[in-house]
């Protein structure tokens, strides 16, 4: 037999054990009362509540002064000022109203703090749901005690709340008497409430047992002859004591078991026979046997046989998937293959979000639990003999294809996000860097923890176990961080503050896991969030299929079906924020890992034949070429098709109104939009809208209709003119469905419809919102837009809303999505993103100082930004603003992103700044003051702290849109050049024979062209390898494209005359973009500090040995 003591400290022998109790004791049959040999008989126990029961106001109120940053112990001081005449007393009597009381005390705490004391939320807290809960092992010992035919009591002092009734979270069926001081109007210590309790129970002092957490309250009861336990740390121990007294268990069983279920049976018989032979003559007695709560995959049994208490793991019955049950590796006996073990009396934390305990508590369980994680990785493999344990090397491409193979064997219908991650994780495979023992399943509910010290006595559940990269089990055991609370099977508290819960958050915790490995940072840890995510998928979705064939262990399992889908999005959010974060700052710790091999596999973007298809969008379904495609001639036929209308369309509608619209950016109206770019976008949306309809991309949100879950179609009816006057919204729910008047003009609209371009597949892979296109692809269209200075509005790609709406994209939720993308993708408003301020160097984001306190149910903003675009644009609806949550935090963890509607009062535009001279009405450049404004707390992005990861991933795609712009500035002012020099004659000759002209068109044609093949490289390097490893092309363009589209401007200019500096041409106008775009998303020198911080960790692509000797 293979008994496995898994973990044996010494520690593990505290368990309670019911055969050894002090003294000898019997059962008074009939009489209802236990009694000591030669002692004195109980016949009922006595709780108090606050401190017994439930936590203590004392505990409860510790936590809280530190979280709300209170100094310690004033909450104490103040309960117990003035003894029985101190307001807390006067309460439990029942003489002071809630209202009264809370002001007197808050007054009394503020005066102690000399700080003002938000008692309210401490009373919230105190008589809150989440934390006035009774321990369950006092739930435990009562039901015990009763079964024993004793009574049960509850004296408490308590009080009334606001409405009206006591204060008393239990169940009052447990007791037999229930004595509340706020009822009696008498305290303990007062020796009337312990006699009016004992009188209730009809008992003499001497025949009951007392358990309060106060000296006074026990003294008192004590001089009347009861007797007393005092609990001082934990329920455990005075249960512990009171069970030594009573001379009975009070721990119900086994605790997280329940009887065997009938489909999971096994043969008991032949079992105990085969135990009763192995562990020999002293296991007599009948086997008790009972099933673990856990256990969804391989269920697993307690067995109690005489002393011996065992586990005994199992397949699970019926045809299995492929090596799913790994179970043969350890015995087979009865039929089933199964293992035994030693049981290991412990807790398990089943909810991760640790309920119940301090925030102190629930740090030290989660380092306990890192610590342990560290322990299993540093296992010197050859010494233990473990080194044949699992393959070497290649770990994650080994389970990419392994839980690929899992998943297909079990797939019971298409999940598009498991497609699009199939495709993607081979691509963005890591270096693996060490090979250790991988548990597989590491996560709190495996560990058994110590009853009283956050101390891991245990790890279970190793099915999974083999050798492999440590650092999926690091990204595993941060699932609950992403997951909801009512998530079904596997609980998360991502809904909740980790950081009030105590709990380290993810990236904290990946740190302290480095920390104690000693080993540098995990950059690309999104990696293996997604892939674990992506795992757990593949097993939600092996459990599903089980449970259609009746074999899944948990009732749960038939829910799985549904979890999958859940899992792979948020798989696939990772695998999304993988390519999406650029940070400038390259840490020192660990080189850019630029392998495009490595990244990228076999499928590189330097192989040919290397596809990257998002398959998923059904006949949408567009496959993006592996290859650098450096000319529009490339480019799909679909997108050729775009590219080709929107030349077309810049040249019928665009350039034939830009000195309209010139002269409309001069005028006195020009704060208001012009009437003509309304009039563009209209036809935009128009030809957009049936683009939609017709089978193309929706734009789809949730429904909003109260008995539909499925999702609506937006059509724009308002947009369609009079051409549709029957025009609706379609609806059915659950599917989209397309109007018969959208689809009979859909062939005239097909020709047209440019609209949303910008949103990159990567972004929106489903094409929900924008047309699909990758960010080379893009790349041509939006050189195309950069030709005239007004067009990407015309198309809704302009700045600062693209990159705010990409933001709502990745980060928003879908409240935040229905009430800001969709008008902004509609282009019905437009936005602005204030994080530079005039008073520190806003190049360095984390220097910003604008504060976001809060306040009540709102967060509060204060303070002064300036060189804000769009924000005095009459549609500008929406502000995004970067301030700092928690300035005392990590560098980059202090701010955060709010989304701020314009109309909050409190955003005082100060003036409009100029740029040359030039104001960009109407849009413009705000210099803006926030004061107090207040924004709901729901209105911040992806919660607090997380402002500069998404300010840089905001800027990343951003950034090289301005670059594609730039380039187009160029062609421009080239093409408008060349015209220019033909057409002049100076000194007997066209301008264009002279020679300096000549080397000015030719030294632009060539700065142009280098700068084109870098920006289109640094696109295809973000659509194969993402945005991260995209960062050096990116920095590198950024510090490029503006000066080169500065100088081709400016020899343009030159060539003019002095027409070139007049509003008669765009040509001042790109000049002054160009150098703006110097700072706009970063100065120059910052990018140049990125390309060269990168560059220097970049290992030498020449020998040393052949680099020349000086
Ligand atoms: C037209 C325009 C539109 C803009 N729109 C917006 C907007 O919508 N929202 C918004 O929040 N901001 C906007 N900005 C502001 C822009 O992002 C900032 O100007 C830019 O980040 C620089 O910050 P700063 O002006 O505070 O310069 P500082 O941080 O004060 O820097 C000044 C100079 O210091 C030097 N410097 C800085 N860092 C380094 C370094 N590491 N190494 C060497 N030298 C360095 C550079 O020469 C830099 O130009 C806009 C700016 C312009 C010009």
């Amino acid at each position: 037999m293979c008994i496995r003591r898994l973990l044996h400290p010494s520690s593990l022998h505290w368990a309670w054990r019911t055969t050894v109790l002090k003294g000898t004791w019997r059962r008074q049959q009939g009489t209802h009362c236990w009694k000591r040999s030669g002692g004195s008989t109980y016949r009922a126990v006595i709780f108090d509540m606050g401190g017994v029961l439930i936590p203590s106001p004392g505990t409860v109120a510790a936590g809280w002064e530190v979280q709300n940053h209170i100094p310690s112990g004033t909450i104490l001081k103040a309960l117990t000022k003035d003894g029985e005449n101190g307001p807390w007393m006067r309460f439990m009597r029942g003489e002071m109203t809630t209202e009264g009381f809370l002001e007197e005390f808050e007054r009394l705490c503020s005066e102690i703090a000399k700080t003002s004391v938000p008692v309210d939320s401490f009373f919230s807290l105190l008589t809150s749901e989440q934390v006035a809960k009774q321990f369950p092992v006092m739930t435990q010992a009562i039901s015990q005690i009763r079964a024993k035919g004793l009574q049960t009591a509850v004296l408490s002092n308590n009080f009334c709340l606001s409405n009206g009734k006591s204060f008393l979270p239990l169940d009052r069926k447990q007791f037999d008497v229930v004595v509340e001081s706020c009822l009696e109007g008498v305290c303990k210590p007062d020796p009337g409430i312990y006699q009016l309790c004992l009188e209730r129970l009809g008992l003499q002092p001497s025949e009951s047992i007392f358990l309060d957490d106060l000296g006074s309250n026990l003294k008192a009861a004590a001089s009347l002859g009861i007797h007393t336990i005092k609990q001082v740390e934990d329920p455990e121990t005075a249960v512990k004591e009171l069970e030594s007294l009573l001379g009975f268990p009070l721990h119900v069983g086994v605790p997280n078991t329940h009887p065997v279920r009938k489909s999971m049976e096994i043969p008991k018989d032949a079992l105990e026979k085969y135990l009763k032979d192995l562990l020999g003559t002293g296991a007599t007695g009948p086997l008790e046997l009972l099933q673990f709560d856990h256990g969804q995959s391989n269920p697993t049994y307690f067995i109690r046989l005489a002393d011996h208490q065992l586990v005994l793991r199992k397949k699970p019955p019926g045809a299995l998937l492929p090596s799913a049950h790994a179970i043969e590796r350890e015995f087979s006996i009865i039929g089933t293959p199964f293992y035994l073990m030693e049981y290991c009396p412990g807790i398990i934390y089943k909810d991760p979000s640790l309920p119940g305990l301090e925030p102190s508590w629930r740090q030290a369980v989660y380092t306990a639990m890192n610590q342990v994680l560290c322990k299993i990785h540093s296992v010197d493999l050859q010494a233990v003999g473990l080194d044949n344990y699992g393959k070497q090397g290649d770990y994650f491409p080994r389970q990419v294809r392994t839980w690929t193979k899992q998943y297909r064997a079990a797939e019971t219908s298409t999940i598009p996000a498991m497609e699009r991650l199939i495709q993607w994780l081979p691509l963005h495979l890591p270096q693996q860097q060490r090979t250790t023992v991988v548990h597989g399943d590491f996560r709190l509910d495996n560990l058994l923890f110590h009853p009283e010290k956050a101390e891991v006595l245990a790890v279970l559940d190793w099915e999974l176990s083999t050798l492999g990269d440590p650092f999926a089990d690091v990204a595993y055991s941060c699932l609950a961080h992403y997951l909801p609370s009512s998530f079904p099977m596997l609980r998360g508290f991502r809904d909740q503050d980790v950081t009030k819960l105590g709990i380290p958050t993810a990236e904290e915790y990946f740190r302290m896991y480095c920390l104690n490995m000693g080993i540098p940072p995990i950059e690309n840890w999104n990696f293996y969030m997604a892939f674990s995510f992506f795992r757990v998928a593949a097993i939600l979705q092996g459990v599903y299929k089980r449970s259609l064939t009746g074999q899944a262990s948990s009732a749960m399992a038939k829910e799985s079906g549904k979890l999958t889908w859940f899992m792979s999005d948020l798989a696939w959010d990772f695998a999304v924020k993988e390519g999406f974060h650029v940070f400038k700052e390259m840490p020192a710790t660990k080189p850019l890992i630029r392998s495009l091999h490595t990244r990228a596999g076999p499928q590189s973007f330097l192989n040919p034949t290397g596809v990257r298809s998002y398959s998923s969008a059904a006949e949408a379904s567009y496959e993006a070429k592996g290859g650098l495609i450096i000319s529009p001639e490339g480019l799909s036929p679909r997108v050729r098709e775009l590219y080709d209308r929107l030349r077309h369309f810049m040249e019928q509608h665009v350039y034939p109104v830009e000195p309209e619209l010139q002269r409309h950016q001069t005028s006195v109206e020009r704060w208001s939009p012009s009437p003509l770019i309304e009039d563009l976008k209209d036809l935009q949306l128009r030809t957009w809208c049936c683009l939609q309809q017709a089978g193309l991309p929706y734009l789809a949100t949730h429904c909003r209709k109260e008995d539909c879950s499925g999702p609506v179609l937006i059509c724009h009816t308002e947009f369609l003119g009079e051409e549709s006057p029957s025009a609706t919204t379609g609806h059915v729910p659950g599917r989209f469905i397309a109007t018969t008047v959208l689809v009979l003009i859909l062939e005239k609209a097909k020709a047209e419809g440019l609209w949303n371009l910008f949103l990159p597949l990567e972004t929106d892979p489903e094409k929900k919102y924008g047309a699909g296109l990758t960010n080379l692809e893009y790349a041509h269209l939006c050189e195309v837009m950069g030709m005239s200075l007004y067009a990407s509005e015309v198309f809704n790609c302009s700045a600062p809303d693209t990159g705010n709406m990409e933001l709502l994209v990745r980060y928003g939720t879908e409240e935040q999505k229905a009430c800001w993308l969709v008008p902004l993708l509609e282009g019905k408003i437009r936005s602005c993103f204030a994080m530079t301020e005039p008073q520190v160097a806003s190049s360095d984001a984390s220097n910003i100082e604008a504060s976001i306190t809060e306040e009540g149910g709102s967060y509060v903003l204060n303070g002064h930004k300036w060189w804000i675009s769009g924000i005095l644009d009459p549609r500008c609806k929406l502000c995004v603003f970067m301030g700092k949550t928690d300035p005392q935090g990590p560098r980059h963890r202090q701010q955060s992103i709010l989304l701020v509607p314009m109309d909050t009062p409190g955003i005082k535009v100060i003036r409009p700044l100029t740029v040359y001279g030039l104001d960009d009405a109407p849009g413009g450049h705000g210099e803006v003051r926030f004061e107090h404004v207040h924004v709901p707390k729901e209105n911040i992005v992806l919660g607090p702290g997380h402002g500069f990861e998404i300010a840089q991933g905001r800027l990343g795609p951003g950034r090289i849109h301005h670059c594609m712009r730039l380039i187009g500035y160029s062609e421009r002012a080239l093409a408008l050049m060349k015209t220019r020099v033909k057409s002049r004659v100076a000194f007997g000759k066209p301008l264009v024979e002279h020679g300096t002209i000549l080397a000015d068109i030719a030294q632009s044609r060539v700065d142009i062209d280098q700068a084109r093949l870098l920006v289109l490289k640094a696109a295809h390097l973000m659509d194969v390898a993402g945005n991260k490893a995209a960062a050096l092309e990116i920095a590198m363009i950024k510090m490029v494209a503006p000066s080169m589209a500065y100088r081709v401007i400016d020899r343009a200019i030159q060539a003019f005359g002095a027409a070139g500096l007049s509003s008669d041409y765009p040509l001042a106008h790109f000049f002054a973009w160009a150098r703006a775009l110097r700072f706009a998303d970063g100065p120059d020198e910052v990018h140049q500090q990125t390309v060269a911080k990168i560059e220097l960790k970049t290992p030498a692509r020449l020998q040393e040995s052949a680099a020349p000797r000086l």
